[in-house]
């Protein structure tokens, strides 16, 4: 992440739940020689195990070479924070902006300290502003509020008193992605992130819901500051779709036989992405 602050690129985390899906995130960064973050939301990381991620990650890392981190995303609660630090996650997201300030400051805190504690090397990243949506397609505009963005000047004042080391912030970005008429019509304050990235200093900031966000307004994002870009529903798409594809054309009862032309269209997807943040040929 420092690296990738100084180089002016981003490192994509991309989240997954089934080996799959690792498959294809890892074999396209290693292709390319990008670091990679492995993302699981709660449900995922349920889902595949906690330990069985890490297990499945270190394997991928010894095999490739690559800086491969698997992160908790959006912890919502200091206990699910800790399940993930305690089955050996290097990076943690406790996301509190659900609560009102002081309690996420309180917790994120909390966290803070009992991962340090852990492991001194572990990224804990924090949440002020609100990222609305979830990672899927939606057929209805969410309009934001002043209050769900990022204040600047609040962030800066929840990273010096929390420690954490990156902050995911709120400044146009909705999880998932639009499809039909609303689709392009995520708009991100450029301006406020700029004001967010001066008042933080070399907190690593991080853009939620990369899915959907023009390549343009992503670049630009990158260029002002932005060194984590969030990927989920875009793959989610790319997978069910070639699966639903690759089960309706065929017979095939050999489950390892319908994968490939499923991974190979999450890695179209990956490449993109990459290539996209700049993160290629960089280890
Ligand atoms: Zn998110």
């Amino acid at each position: 992440m420092k690296d990738a602050q100084a180089g002016g690129y981003a490192v994509g985390q991309f989240n997954v739940s089934n080996l799959e899906q690792i498959r294809a995130v890892c074999e396209v960064a290693k292709a390319l020689g990008s670091p990679l973050i492995l993302g699981t939301s709660e449900g995922e990381r349920k889902f595949i195990g906690l330990k069985q991620i890490v297990a499945i990650a270190n394997v991928w890392q010894e095999e490739t070479g690559l800086p491969i981190i698997v992160n908790a995303d959006h912890s919502r609660s200091f206990e699910t924070a800790k399940d993930a630090c305690d089955a050996g996650y290097m990076g943690i997201h406790f996301d509190g902006s659900e609560f009102p300030y002081a309690e996420n400051l309180k917790i994120a805190k909390q966290v803070v300290e009992y991962v340090k504690s852990k492991n001194p090397d572990a990224i804990v990243e924090g949440e002020l502003g609100r990222v609305l949506g979830g990672s899927e397609m939606h057929t209805e505009a969410i309009a934001l509020k002043e209050s769900d963005f990022t204040d600047p000047e609040l962030a800066a004042q929840f990273v010096r008193e929390s420690g954490i080391d990156s902050l995911a912030i709120s400044f146009g970005n909705v999880h998932g992605v639009f499809g039909g008429r609303l689709e392009g019509s995520e708009r991100l304050d450029i301006e406020r992130l700029k004001n967010i990235r001066a008042k933080t200093g070399e907190t690593f900031l991080v853009l939620h819901g990369g899915s959907g966000i023009p390549a343009p307004d992503v670049s630009e994002a990158i260029k002002n500051g932005i060194v984590k870009v969030n990927i989920n529903t875009e793959l989610r798409i790319a997978y069910i779709e070639y699966l639903r594809i690759a089960l309706h054309r065929t017979g095939e009862t050999t489950p390892y036989k319908i994968w490939p032309t499923v991974i190979d269209a999450v890695k179209k997807v990956v490449e993109e992405k990459i290539k996209l943040f700049g993160s290629g040929n960089k280890i």
